[in-house]
């Protein structure tokens, strides 16, 4: 199965990344590109492989495990893991992914460090940050952010690289930019505390926000209505 319209949503989604880029006055190679694959085929995987994309975001955990499977001749896909994450996943987690982008509790990042084998490299992490502070949404707050960041950096399997959130959804693009800016806010004030550590990463941005996102500095940015076209309900 080859799906033709992914070349076009592709290649206009990487020509929609660098025109923002290039209208907030950044580099184009300022923000990467996450390919977001969750419910989609291993096969439209292996096409936008064929393409150059390597790095694909995952949610569902077995999904994920199956397509890994799947793929698994294709040793230099680089693994994202951005779904909710109990601890009974930390350890498929732990072992299968390059990067988390949604740890938002000490005990969830204790068990990544404890469960991270010892010939992989540090497991890459970003705090997600539930940055419009909505009651039932996962993400650490901004309040309790530092003492987090603080427990994090310290674990020696684990790589601190920054902040994550996924912010309630705004009409206009001044209304969208605020949420990216208080995150943006917070991780340069992380960066002072903990200057040993290698805090490069904003992972914001989605297929309806990616201009907001990357004006307010994204360097990381997950689309995947945009590349895969629309999901059915999973
Ligand atoms: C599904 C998802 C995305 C991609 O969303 P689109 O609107 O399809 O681009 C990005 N980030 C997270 C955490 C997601 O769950």
């Amino acid at each position: 199965m080859t799906d033709i319209t992914l070349p076009a949503s592709l290649a206009s989604t990487r020509e929609r990344l660098h025109l923002a880029l290039e209208q907030a006055g950044r580099p184009l190679n300022a923000a990467r590109l996450l390919a977001v694959s969750k419910t989609k085929p291993a096969e439209l995987i292996r096409q936008a492989w064929q393409l150059g994309q390597r790095e694909f975001g995952e949610n569902y955990l077995q999904e994920a495990l199956e397509k890994q499977t799947q793929l698994a001749d294709f040793d230099d896909i680089v693994w994202h893991f951005i779904g909710p994450l109990q601890s009974n996943k930390t350890r498929a987690v732990a072992e299968n992914f390059a990067w988390v982008h949604s740890v938002d509790r000490e005990k969830i990042a204790r068990r990544l460090n404890e469960q991270r084998p010892e010939n992989l490299p540090p497991l890459n992490v970003c705090l997600q940050v539930n940055i419009s502070a909505e009651p039932s949404k996962s993400g650490v707050s901004l309040e309790a952010l530092p003492a987090l960041a603080r427990e994090v950096a310290h674990l020696p399997n684990l790589r601190l690289r920054g902040l994550m959130a996924i912010p309630a959804p705004a009409d206009s693009l001044a209304e969208q930019r605020r949420p990216f800016a208080r995150l943006r806010h917070a991780l340069e004030q992380l960066q002072q505390e903990l200057p040993e550590t290698p805090l490069d990463t904003l992972s914001m941005g989605m297929s309806d926000d990616l201009e907001a996102a990357v004006q307010e500095g994204a360097t990381l940015v997950r689309l995947g209505t945009a590349i895969f076209g629309a999901r059915a309900t999973h």
